[in-house]
Parts: C-alpha cells; sequence; structure tokens
C-alpha cells in the first residue's frame, strides 16, 4: 500500500515537473527585477541581476551588523557603528545577507507582496551561502521567526518571515519554534515613522506562549527585513524575559 501511494507521489512529481518546464518553456520566466529574460529558468534572476546583488561583507558593526563606510586601513574586527555605541540593541547581534534596495528588495517583495513561491529559489541559495561557513555556531540554537499579527495573516494570507526561517531551519538542522512568540498588538504599517514612533508602535506587541520552549535557549530570531531593528529589539526583550540566552538575529535584508 505504502510502496503504491510512494510510486503515485513520484508520478505526480515527475508530472509537475514536466508541466513546469513546458510552462517555462512556452511562458519564459522574465527576471524580477529587469524583466529580462533569464538564463536558467528557475532562478528568476537575469545572470547580469544576480551579479548585481549587494551583499553585506566586512567590514560590518560587530553588534548589529550594519555596513561601514570602507577605507582601506579600517579596522574591520572591531568596527561598532553610531547607533551601537550610543544605545546597543537588547540581541546580541544581527546580520543580514544584503543592503534593501534593487534587486534584493525586488525578491522580497515578490515573496511578501505577490506571494511568489519561486523567489525562493534564489534566496535559498542566499541563505545557504550566508550560513555555510557558521553552521556549528548555531548547533545549540533554535530558530523563531518574527511573527504577523493573525489579522494582518488573514488578510495576507502569508507570512514571509516564517518562510524564511523555516528555510534557515532546515539549512541549520535546527529546530524552528513556530507558535511560541506572537504578535498580540497590531501595529501600523513603520514605513514612514522615525525611530521613536516605531519603538512605540512596537512596544508591548508580543507575547511568549511557551516560555519552557525558550527558557535557557539561544534563539535565532528571523525576520525578512531588518529596518531600524525596533520590532527586532522588542521580539528580543520578551524572548529574553521569557528566559532565552543568546539571541541573534537573521534577516534577508537590512534596509
Ligand atoms: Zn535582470
Ligand atoms: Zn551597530
Amino acid at each position: 500500500m505504502f510502496a503504491d501511494k510512494k510510486a503515485v507521489e513520484n508520478c505526480l512529481a515527475a508530472w509537475l515537473r514536466f508541466s513546469r518546464s513546458m510552462l517555462n518553456f512556452v511562458y519564459p520566466q522574465p527576471c524580477v527585477y529587469c524583466g529580462e529574460k533569464t538564463g536558467n529558468k528557475d532562478l528568476f534572476l537575469c545572470s547580469h541581476c544576480w551579479q548585481g546583488l549587494v551583499l553585506i561583507d566586512y567590514p560590518y558593526c560587530i553588534h548589529c551588523g550594519y555596513p561601514a563606510e570602507v577605507s582601506y586601513d579600517f579596522p574591520h574586527e572591531s568596527f561598532v557603528c553610531g547607533t551601537c555605541q550610543k544605545k546597543p540593541f537588547s540581541f546580541d547581534r544581527a546580520r543580514a545577507v544584503g543592503t534593501y534596495d534593487s534587486v534584493l528588495k525586488a525578491l522580497i517583495h515578490h515573496l511578501k507582496y505577490r506571494k511568489c513561491m519561486g523567489v525562493m529559489v534564489p534566496l535559498k541559495i542566499l541563505i545557504e551561502n550566508h550560513f555555510q561557513d557558521i553552521v556549528v555556531i548555531y548547533k545549540e540554537f533554535k530558530v523563531v521567526p518574527v511573527p504577523l499579527h493573525p489579522t494582518r495573516l488573514k488578510e495576507r494570507g502569508f507570512d514571509q518571515a516564517y518562510i524564511v526561517a523555516r528555510e534557515v531551519a532546515r539549512f541549520l538542522n535546527i529546530v524552528l519554534e513556530e507558535g511560541v512568540l506572537i504578535r498580540i498588538k497590531k501595529t501600523s504599517t513603520q514605513t514612514e515613522m522615525n525611530q521613536k514612533e516605531r519603538l512605540d508602535n512596537v512596544k508591548n506587541a508580543f507575547e511568549v506562549m511557551m516560555p519552557e520552549k525558550v527558557s535557557g535557549q539561544n534563539v535565532l530570531l528571523v525576520d525578512d527585513v531588518f529596518t531600524t531593528g525596533a520590532t527586532l529589539n522588542e521580539a528580543t526583550r520578551v524572548l529574553k524575559k521569557a528566559g532565552a540566552l543568546t539571541i541573534h538575529v537573521f534577516t534577508l535584508a537590512r534596509a
């Protein structure tokens, strides 16, 4: 019975692959950024735009990951940005794959607003490249996504932070804690807000449902974009209050 089920599944998967390749042949997938034809039909980016992705590399703030202005003799290992010097974030460190503009922004927008799961193909590659040399650091961590408010989830029907977090947990082969951190306050869109307004907006926005799942644990907190860090800071505050130890933040992009 089981073998039959497996055979049907394999057959279905082969048929889906075939249909998809035929569809790509008839309607080639254009690059999500420039609209040109893509050489690799599954990549959703043309080779020019793939090369044009602005990834964050040294030097960056050792604490929050903010990219530094480069000078030739820059002290890479000890740079702390102005924001962290004035008022450090509550999380222990934050890192992002790239800056939130042009190509990466287009990929994230396709995922977030168009629910285009196909862009997870290039995003998966970026996530794997980001973590491949530091997998060992996260052996003793749990992944926690920054959640949407249930009403917003219903409106959008899609939680991009969860999709990214699931991919991160899969690659690192660690536990994804779903439903532990919940959003209890429906916050306003923060795009037009300054830092003070953002802090007020996210204050008491989160709650930890099952503290025992994060108490005494290290957490890799995952979101799609790090803008001012206000949301991530507030999520960190409640996780630490619930007993979480180290909190590392991972986002696809850094605004
Ligand atoms: Zn392109
Ligand atoms: Zn910093």
